[in-house]
């Protein structure tokens, strides 16, 4: 059932079993997971069923480095959370992902990859994508295809599956018929009040923005509102001036990461015409290769040899064309024998054509013997390189507050000089590869020593490492089941408990986290 807590009467208790905050992917996920069980379930949603500009703004922060995504663009606040506008992009992390890692500080999950496993194959069924394979053989694209260097040993040729899920949309029917799940819409959790030793939480305080106070008693309480908002309510929970929860050693906001995002340079290939059918970029469209399956993306990455030999972090490589001019009469040649034009009109079209007459048939040739395509000047590469765990980038609480009188948040998102070491190591080596390959030169863009990055750098809108999983509670907020250190009945759901941050897409792993973090729960109420 689905019930707007603004009409419930102030002071109201509700008891249940579970407790969830935030109904986006993984909320959802876990919610669903519980609507054939005997327990009770509450699902606490901030806002509606669609997008309300004064919930949006509870999500209004300080940003010290606005090279980062804004934070109210970065995330949406309501039924669905961000996937009501996420690009669906699934990858799971890779074995490596997991390890202990030599030269790379701060890695290690409590587990590997093989674990996780099954519950990734759960979670291509939740994200609605097709089979749990990544192997680019699985979708088309055969070894031979793949021109050299892409094909190993360094470099290696992936792919990333797209999801065509909006959480809230494609599951509010379950929810709103299960029996035993109640999701309260505009119910904002604004602390946890707990025991006297902070061990264990007795009840959540709620909140609507029209004024409406109420509480929620549960046997277990899931956070599940982001990766920043995970952080933000442990640090405002608590004893009064406390630490907040779960913070016994300052570790709850830190080890803030995101994706890195920049322009890697261009490749000039040696051979214009070379074949790259392999590679269908983010430029294309979804290169839906073969049958009906699912639609992907090839991208390249590093193997994860080369990984473990050269201490590289994760990296996503993929690349835009950039014709030569012929391509554009070629273009104008199309439209001129479809009867259209371009925005510039028939006569700049003609122009184009004649100006270019000797190319064109050329290309014609070329297509009709060799089923050659258009030639290409240049490969512009757009790099998502994962970001390093750094106990010095941080999220931490404002003196000013929100609307419901929360302390908002300051996000002190921080570099160092190993993250841009590695980008560009990443870099030379395939500058280094490429040309021993002939494939072509690289003019790579992070060629300096210091430590800057080029100007279009931006941290992405994939939040992580704020409340850590760590079996260490001095290293990580969570243990390895999700629990907060030290508390009894309260868990984390979300990239905020991802130790790294791979350069995978982070839904499809905080979906499969959530699945294992609901098996868990099932097991400990049965
Ligand atoms: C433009 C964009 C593109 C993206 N593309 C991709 C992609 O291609 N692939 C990918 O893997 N990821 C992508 N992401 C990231 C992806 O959207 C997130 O990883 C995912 O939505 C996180 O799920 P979540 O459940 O942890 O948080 P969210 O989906 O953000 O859900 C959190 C929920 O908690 C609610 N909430 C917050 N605070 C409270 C509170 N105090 N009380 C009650 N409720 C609360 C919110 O309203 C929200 O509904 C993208 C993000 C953006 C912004």
């Amino acid at each position: 059932m689905i019930i707007d807590a603004r009409s419930l009467p102030g002071g109201t208790k509700i008891d249940t079993e579970v407790c969830i905050v935030g109904a986006g992917a993984a909320g959802i996920t876990l919610a669903r997971e519980f609507t054939s069980a005997r327990f009770r379930v509450v699902l606490l949603e901030s806002g509606g069923l669609e997008f309300e500009a004064e919930t949006q703004d509870l999500y209004e922060g300080r940003l010290l480095d606005t090279t980062l995504a804004a934070l109210t663009a970065s995330r949406l606040r309501f039924f669905g959370g961000t996937t009501n506008h996420w690009g669906g992009w699934c990858l799971p992390y890779e074995a490596v992902d997991f390890e202990v890692r030599q030269g790379l500080p701060h890695r290690g999950w409590p587990f590997d990859k093989a674990y996780l496993d099954l519950w990734y194959r759960r979670a291509q069924e939740v994200c609605q994508i097709g089979p749990y394979e990544y192997g680019p053989v699985s979708w088309g694209i055969w070894p031979e295809q793949i021109v050299p260097p892409f094909r190993g040993p360094n470099f290696v040729c992936k792919v990333l599956q797209q999801s065509p899920t909006r959480f809230g949309s494609a599951y509010e029917a379950d929810l709103r018929q299960a029996g035993n799940v109640a999701v309260y819409l505009h119910a904002n959790a604004l602390t946890f009040v707990t025991d006297e030793m902070d061990k264990q939480v007795n009840k959540l305080s709620v909140g609507s923005l029209s004024g409406n106070r109420f509480s929620i008693s549960a046997r277990v309480y899931v956070i599940a509102a982001g990766g920043i908002e995970n952080a933000r309510l442990l640090l405002t929970s608590g004893k009064p001036n406390g630490p907040g929860l779960g913070n016994q050693h300052d570790c709850v906001g830190r080890f803030f990461m995101v994706n890195l995002n920049y322009s890697g340079g261009q490749i000039i290939p040696s051979d214009p015409y070379v074949n790259l059918d392999f590679f269908s970029g983010r430029a294309g469209s979804v290169y839906t290769g073969f049958g009906a399956r699912q639609g992907f993306v090839s991208f390249i990455g590093l193997s994860a040899e080369t990984m473990r030999d050269l201490q590289l972090p994760g990296a996503k490589i993929l690349w835009q064309y950039k014709f030569k001019p012929v391509a554009d009469a070629v273009s104008a040649a199309r439209r001129f024998a479809a009867g259209e034009s371009s925005s510039e009109g028939t006569l700049a079209d003609l122009a184009k054509i004649i100006g270019n007459l000797d190319g064109i048939s050329e290309l014609a040739v070329r297509k009709a013997l060799f089923h050659q395509g258009l030639p290409v000047e240049a490969l512009t590469l757009d790099c998502s390189s994962e970001q390093l765990p750094n106990w010095e980038s941080r999220i931490f609480l404002d003196i000013e507050r929100d609307a419901l009188d929360i302390p908002k948040i300051v996000v002190d998102w921080r570099l160092t000089p190993d993250d841009k070491k590695k980008a560009a190591a990443t870099l030379r080596l395939l500058g280094r590869e490429i040309g021993r390959a002939g494939f072509g030169r690289l003019r790579s863009s992070l060629d300096g020593e210091d430590a800057r990055w080029p100007e279009d750098l931006y941290g992405d809108e994939h939040h992580m490492g704020t409340t850590r999983m760590h079996v260490d509670p001095r290293l990580g907020v969570v243990d390895a089941d999700c629990r907060v250190h030290g508390m009894t009945n309260l868990y984390v759901a979300g990239s905020s408990v991802f130790p790294t941050s791979g350069a995978s897409n982070p839904t499809l792993t905080i979906v499969a986290l959530a699945l294992r973090l609901a098996d868990h729960i099932k097991e400990r109420l049965m």
